[in-house]
């Protein structure tokens, strides 16, 4: 079952304004962004021994989660009088700034680690025409110098998720949630990178709350990915490594956001290996038809986790699909391959149908 929707294509800022920082008319620059779909996973659910429902976030415009963040951010900029943006990225960020500084007719600047973004996004970010910086360095490095960047040039704007409009724009997926299911849900698992994300839904679930819109909130679960965990470390890590290139970060920005998530909600952040994240994005694939990015299987794999050892959360799951499969086709292609061709015979083709 798939929960309707009935804002689709209005956008985050005309659907929720009254939640978010103010924006005149004339800047708002949206794609129909948000009210993605939240499936209920069946199968999952049995492997869970709890009620998990998927939210879709792939569904976005330009196939993640970031869309949400970036009308804010851009319509907000633009509404400055910011003639430019740059962002940091491993990829998504970039792609969805490069697509909201085309609406909003902006100049865009990427900053990305070099040779480590996958090959969508990349495609995305070039299609729509954005200038990419690529350093010798890791995302840490790439954030580093964007904030320096838009702190010395005064027309461009800094788009990552360290500016605030991002946060606002992303909770709306928390209301979402709420006023899909009728109710907040009793976990929501998703991956946590720089930690925005995480924060973002924690404020949304707050303020649904305190404008008593439900009773209670949600216990977050985050997982990292086990080669670039460093709040489950409770250090930096020089030199993260992971599969899921969307959350190889070492040293999260949002990482205070983060630990208040967890800490006021009763919740966890925990690491997954990269085998399980594979292992968890192969399965949504495969038993609920549903194909997301390596990272956004995080969630997944650590809900997996917690059911083997006993500790899955009792109730209703949500588990946050951050990112469409298709933006890394090298994830599947590197396990996967195509078979060799066959003979135009029927013989051959029955053969290979199992005949
Ligand atoms: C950005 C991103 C994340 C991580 O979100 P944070 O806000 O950095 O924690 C996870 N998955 C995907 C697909 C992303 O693009």
């Amino acid at each position: 079952m798939s929960v309707q929707t009935l804002h689709r294509g209005q956008g985050v800022i005309r659907r929720w304004r009254g939640w978010l920082p103010e924006i005149p008319e004339q800047a708002v620059a949206e794609l129909g962004e948000g009210d993605t779909p939240l499936v209920e996973a069946t199968r999952l659910s049995g492997r869970v021994g709890a009620r998990v429902y998927l939210k879709l976030e792939g569904l976005n415009p330009t196939a993640s989660f970031k869309d949400r963040g970036m009308t804010v951010a851009m319509s907000r900029a633009a509404a400055a009088g910011r003639t430019a943006c740059v962002c940091a990225s491993t990829g998504n960020t970039a792609a969805s700034a490069a697509a909201y500084a085309a609406r909003a007719g902006m100049v865009c600047f990427v900053v990305v680690p070099a040779g480590k973004i996958a090959l969508g996004k990349a495609v995305q970010v070039l299609a729509h025409g954005a200038e990419i910086v690529q350093i010798e360095g890791n995302f840490d490095a790439a954030l580093r110098l964007s904030r320096r960047a838009a702190e010395e040039l005064e027309h461009v704007a800094l788009v990552n998720s360290v500016n605030p409009d991002r946060i606002e724009g992303q909770k709306t997926a928390a209301f979402e949630v709420c006023e899909a299911l009728g109710r907040p849900p009793e976990a929501l698992a998703l991956p946590v990178g720089n930690a925005g994300n995480i924060t973002a839904y924690w404020k949304g679930f707050t303020e649904w709350q305190r404008a008593g819109r439900a009773a209670g909130r949600p216990r977050m679960l985050g997982f990292q990915a086990a080669g670039a965990a460093p709040l489950v470390a409770g250090h930096d890590i020089e030199s993260p490594e992971t599969v899921a290139s969307a959350i190889r970060i070492g040293s999260p920005a949002s990482r205070e956001g983060a630990l208040r998530a967890v800490r006021e909600s009763g919740g966890l952040i925990e690491s997954v290996t990269d085998a399980e994240i594979l292992e968890a994005q192969d399965l949504l694939a495969r038993e609920e038809g549903v194909f997301c990015e390596p990272a956004s299987a995080a969630g997944v794999a650590g809900l997996l986790k917690l059911a083997r050892e006993g500790r899955a959360p009792a109730g209703t799951a949500v588990c946050v699909l951050t990112g469409h499969g298709l933006k890394d086709p090298d994830a599947v292609l590197s396990r996967v391959r195509l078979p060799e061709p066959v003979p135009a015979t029927f013989e051959d083709v029955a053969r290979r149908l199992g005949a």
